[in-house]
């Protein structure tokens, strides 16, 4: 081997290394490491454990959307401290759930604001309230009812609220430039969603946002899903919010038909699949039927 060679083999196995000791060291955490994928323009995600993270990069500052939990939070600041110094000028939260504001925390001192909806401001008091964790949450310092605007060096953003759905505050962030849409858990992609009724979900009005949704945006338009089943992309378009509202309208024709039938609660939550449903699989299909069942006999 001569000298070249041997230097360029030496460098390959010392990058090597570097790269098999990150991978040794994730797996000793019990963790794989956090993802970070840029996907149009300054506008990108970042994926571990928890709701998918959207940002936005810009010279005067970085935005984030959601912050999963405080160890991935601390992962994701430090993937875009490698690409950026800016400070965090804007944080913002799809929703209340532990998955997508549970990292806030880790913006403390760091955020220049922190908004959501005005109901998931609400919730995510009350969730750690009741908790007791308070002093664990950094909740949102501005709160918006129907729509809001945020600019962001170039991008102007907009948030959209459309109505109850997976919880009774679900936000919907637009990057107009981009043409990207951050719709945290408003849609599951080829996965069985959280209906949390208990914070004001409802699967009849969550078809309607969808509706409102495909309404609002284009073919052109990327979306940014809170989460996917394993296989398939947290990312997608229009076609793939219509295949999730189709879900949702088959889970409730079929729990209209079982209770028309005189089933009971307990017979209806031993099936295993929806008629017509084909993509949708796996684990966690007792979450919709039984949210479904509540809400179609509420008060009845
Ligand atoms: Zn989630
Ligand atoms: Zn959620």
């Amino acid at each position: 081997m001569d000298r070249n060679a041997f230097l360029k083999n030496t460098a390959l196995l010392a990058a090597g290394s570097l790269f098999f000791r990150q991978q040794a060291l994730a797996a000793m955490f019990g963790r794989p490491a956090g993802t970070v994928r840029m996907l149009r323009n300054n506008v990108g995600i970042f994926t571990e454990r928890g709701g998918t993270i959207g940002f936005c990069l810009d010279r005067g500052g970085v935005l984030a959307i959601d912050s999963q939990f405080p160890d991935t939070a601390a992962h994701f600041i430090e993937e875009i401290r490698k690409q950026s110094q800016a400070p965090f000028a804007y944080l913002l939260n799809t929703h209340h759930h532990g998955d997508h504001s549970g990292g806030n925390i880790a913006f403390k001192g760091l955020a220049g604001k922190v908004l959501a909806h005005q109901n998931a401001a609400a919730n995510m008091r009350a969730v750690a309230e009741k908790a007791k964790t308070l002093e664990k949450q950094l909740l949102p310092d501005t709160t918006f009812d129907r729509k809001t605007r945020i600019r962001l060096g170039d991008e102007k953003l907009r948030g959209h609220y459309f109505g109850a759905a997976h919880t009774n505050g679900d936000a919907v962030y637009h990057f107009r430039k981009a043409n990207i849409a951050h719709v945290g858990d408003l849609v599951f992609n080829r996965r069985h969603p959280f209906v949390d009724r208990a914070y004001g979900a409802n699967m009849t009005h969550w078809i309607e946002v969808l509706n409102d949704i495909h309404k609002e945006f284009d073919n052109d338009t990327l979306f940014i899903f809170g989460h996917a089943a394993e296989g398939y992309e947290v990312t997608g378009s229009r076609a793939d919010v219509l295949a999730f509202r189709d879900y949702l309208q088959r889970v409730l024709d079929f729990t209209r038909q079982e209770i028309a039938a005189g089933r009971t609660k307990e017979e209806f939550l031993k099936n295993t699949a929806i008629p017509g449903v084909t993509e949708w699989k796996g684990d966690g299909i007792v979450r919709p039927l039984t949210a479904a069942w509540d809400e179609l006999t509420a008060g009845k």
